[in-house]
């Protein structure tokens, strides 16, 4: 029964970002299934999944052969390690796999278990890169504030979320934030273009602060995902290209959500036209089917790294082979049945349409998507482009909350409102989306008024 599921739930499972009282008193919710786009609860409601999972189960749910290529593997090889010269066939098919659909000269991979595991593997390798270039002080890495790269002391230090950085004593030392690119929340009298500019002349300015032979690396997502789907001007990521190679510095692109077809390109760096030295990878390498993910390395870093005797660095599961194997069909799944393809019919114009329509509802400040990966704005006066002062925050939980109901999950991020369904949504499945969205904002803008 639910509430006996749910009491244990909250006697034992402590939950990621989730308060322990607040699960204690209202019990969370019991998913038991999924198909396709749609999740089943332990009550029998059926749902939809506006976020695939956590941005991971881009194939859809319920995918077989993905079960089956686990069982073979784990009957013919369930482990065994990448450590100290040993390979085996999964790992090798899979980043043989990687380096063909990444582009330009992104050849290698390094292997781990998330993408938080990957971020810390990215620290570690550029300050390794920078050491054997004989410039050991090269060290410091610069992210931006409301950044997202995961939850391990580097991934958390790397990622710009205060609330994060509250707790647990981050950052750690050598990595710096520079404010991010959101033009609708941040922009005031410039125009998007102005302003992304702007934004991206702060990485240039605290690259002179600090001295460039200080700085190692720059990195950040094509498009801040849990901060909020903040989708950058068109003028600031090629000028945060331009800078970086001005000054010599890496650049990471880390594309755990943007990666594997979301923004209708395998990469979002290709959706944005950046030319990364490394790429964080996860969430959809596998569709979340088995927890993997790396770091997608550029021929001179690796070569420069790997030509310097051993790099100290390596999780027991890099390339584990059970999730690679799943890892490898589920990119056989994406490319044979076309999936990509599918994401850009489907994202432009259908869902696009009436993802913009919603701009009409009162309390819509803006509606962005790329591919499928969705916000929307919740204001209080949309020409102002005001946020909401004495509910800040509360009216995106209470449309979360409206959408949970109504069956549809929506994730919030303070009053901005996200999508990123399965990339197999079906055109008949976005008009239920749609209308489940609608109706929870009618509904929490009743709550509003009251
Ligand atoms: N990087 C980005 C951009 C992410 O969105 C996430 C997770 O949401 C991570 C890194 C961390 O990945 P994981 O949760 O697999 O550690």
């Amino acid at each position: 029964p639910t509430a006996e599921l749910q009491a244990l739930d909250a006697a034992h499972h402590m939950h990621p970002f989730t308060a322990g009282a607040e699960l204690a008193k209202k019990g969370a919710r019991v998913i038991t299934q999924g198909k396709g786009v749609w999740l089943t609860d332990s009550e029998g409601n059926r749902i939809v999944d506006g976020m695939a999972g956590l941005w991971c189960v881009n194939v859809g749910y319920g995918r077989h052969e993905l079960g089956e290529v686990a069982k073979r593997q784990m009957d013919e090889l369930c482990y065994y390690n990448t450590f100290f010269q040993t390979t085996h066939v999964p790992a090798i098919a899979l980043a043989t796999k990687i380096a063909e659909l990444a582009p330009g000269d992104l050849n290698h991979v390094f292997y781990a278990g998330s993408g938080s595991e990957a971020n810390d593997t990215n620290i570690r390798l550029v300050r390794r890169y920078w050491d054997v270039k004989g410039q050991p002080e090269r060290h410091i890495i610069i992210s931006r504030k409301n950044g997202y790269h995961g939850s391990t002391m580097g991934g958390g230090s790397l990622g710009g979320m205060t609330p994060m950085h509250q707790q647990g004593g981050l950052p750690i030392p050598g990595i710096v934030h520079i404010n991010q690119p959101y033009w609708w929340g941040e922009g005031g009298d410039m125009t998007e273009d102005e302003f992304g500019l702007a934004r991206a002349k702060e990485l240039e300015d605290k690259i002179l602060e600090l001295g460039p032979e200080k700085v190692a690396a720059f990195i950040g997502e094509p498009i801040q995902g849990a901060g909020g789907v903040i989708v950058p001007p068109a003028t600031y990521w090629p000028e945060i290209q331009r800078i970086c190679q001005k000054y010599g510095i890496l650049l990471i692109a880390d594309e755990v959500i943007t990666g594997f077809g979301r923004t209708g390109n395998w990469f979002g760096s290709q959706t944005f036209g950046i030319r990364p030295h490394i790429m964080t990878i996860a969430k959809g390498l596998s569709s979340g089917y088995a927890p993997i993910g790396g770091s997608i390395v550029c021929d001179e870093i690796a070569e420069t790294v790997g030509g310097a005797g051993d790099f100290n660095h390596g999780y027991t599961y890099s390339g584990h082979p059970v999730a690679s194997a799943v890892a490898l069909e589920n990119l056989r799944i994406i490319e044979e049945e076309g999936i990509i393809d599918h994401v850009r019919n489907v994202a432009h114009p259908y869902l696009a349409e009436r993802w913009k329509a919603l701009e009409d509802h009162p309390m819509v400040g803006e509606a962005k998507l790329v591919g499928l990966m969705g916000s929307i704005a919740l204001t209080p006066d949309k020409a102002r482009r005001a946020k909401f002062a004495s509910e800040a925050g509360t009216v995106g939980l209470r449309t979360r909350e409206r959408c949970f109901a109504n069956n549809l999950v929506m994730r919030h991020v303070g009053d901005r409102m996200i999508i990123a369904p399965p990339l197999v949504i079906k055109p008949e499945e976005i008009d239920v989306l749609i209308e489940r969205a609608r109706k929870s904002l009618d509904e929490s803008y009743a709550g509003l008024k009251a």
